[in-house]
């Protein structure tokens, strides 16, 4: 059986109101677990403060201080779900087996632990957990995420379809992201790309029992162009491509316009005028498209994104290799 240390992380912001019932159901889970023998008993359950304004604090130190299980990281000021996560994520990594994160509002349903701890036994380094409804999601909330996923994968941005962040890594898997050096990090884009085997677990999405959400409308959006921008150079390659189809509408404009001009019936200086507003237009869109493609590149450079992360070596015992893509 492999080593089986889970931490839980959950960044919470403002989260007073979801916290203490939270805190009480993930302990019977993991006490659950650690009975059954599925996770160790050091397993932790750690909540990440997002710089909250109310008493998110305070009812983490005190769970920590009443019971060993739970554990707090704060951070300095609010950066956001992704970052919080990502710090819960990175600081446990160093003592961890395996890591899930989850949401601190329970809407991810906590009964999906046990499959995708299953799954880590049977060797899967990252458990996708997916929604296999979304009943209880509004309307409105539904129809905008559905088209995110969609509009994502259509610009190049491959992520998992209905899958949030609720997902279990394993400390190698933890380890290769720790490798993107990027500071967007999209880490829902970002986790298919580390590779190792995966798999998903479905799971029903609860309602938030309290409070509100903490993604308006406006979050959401900046979290979708986000994504896109941070995943796919595709947005700029689609301005080449316009430029090429306005260049192609000239052509037709020049082959229009001679036919008049030959036919006679045109004011003096009208065809030049017409066709010069096309070809340079056209001409105009395909070089910004050119320089937005080497700007891309930049921006992909940039990243200084890990080029390959190796799974195993088969190599002399006495050899001893970091087997990390070095390039400084
Ligand atoms: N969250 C955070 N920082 C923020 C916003 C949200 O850590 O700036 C946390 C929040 O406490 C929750 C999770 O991210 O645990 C998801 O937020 P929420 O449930 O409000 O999002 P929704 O489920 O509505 O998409
Ligand atoms: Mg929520």
């Amino acid at each position: 059986m492999r080593d089986n240390r889970l931490f839980c992380v959950i960044p919470c912001y403002n989260e007073e109101e979801v916290l203490p019932e939270t805190s009480k159901r993930l302990k019977v889970k993991l006490q659950e677990l650690i009975a059954k023998g599925q996770v160790s008993d050091d397993s932790r359950i750690v909540f990440v403060n997002d710089g909250s304004k109310d008493r998110t604090w305070e009812i983490i130190s005190s769970l920590h201080k009443e019971d060993e299980i739970f554990q707090g990281i704060n951070l300095s000021r609010n950066r956001g779900h992704q970052n919080a996560l990502l710090a819960g994520l990175m600081t446990v990594s160093q003592i961890c087996d395996m890591a899930i994160s989850l949401d601190a509002d329970l809407q991810d349903d906590i009964n999906a632990i046990d499959a995708m701890v299953e799954k880590y036994h049977e060797g899967k380094d990252v458990v996708y957990g997916v929604r296999s409804s979304r009943a209880t999601d509004t309307f409105f909330k539904k129809a905008t995420a559905e088209g995110f996923y969609s509009l994502m994968n259509k610009l190049g941005a491959n992520t998992v379809y209905n899958h949030a962040d609720y997902r279990l890594m394993s400390r190698r898997a933890l380890d290769g992201m720790a490798e993107f050096g990027e500071v967007n990090l999209f880490l829902r884009g970002i986790v298919p790309m580390i590779g190792y085997p995966s798999d998903v677990v479905y799971y029903e999405r609860a309602e938030r029992f309290a409070g509100e959400s903490k993604y308006p409308l406006k979050k959401m959006l900046a979290f979708a162009t986000e994504g896109i921008t941070s995943l796919s150079t595709k947005p700029i390659k689609m301005i080449t491509g316009l430029g090429f189809m306005i260049f192609f509408v000239s052509i037709l404009v020049l082959i229009y316009c001679l036919i008049r001009y030959f036919n006679g019936n045109t004011i003096q200086g009208w065809t030049t005028t017409v066709l010069s507003v096309w070809a340079i237009g056209g001409l105009i869109m395909i070089s910004l498209g050119m320089i937005g493609e080497y700007i891309g590149k930049i921006y992909l450079e940039s990243k200084a994104r890990p080029r390959f992360i190796i799974e195993s070596y088969l190599k002399d015992d006495k050899d001893e290799v970091d087997l990390r893509d070095h390039r400084y």
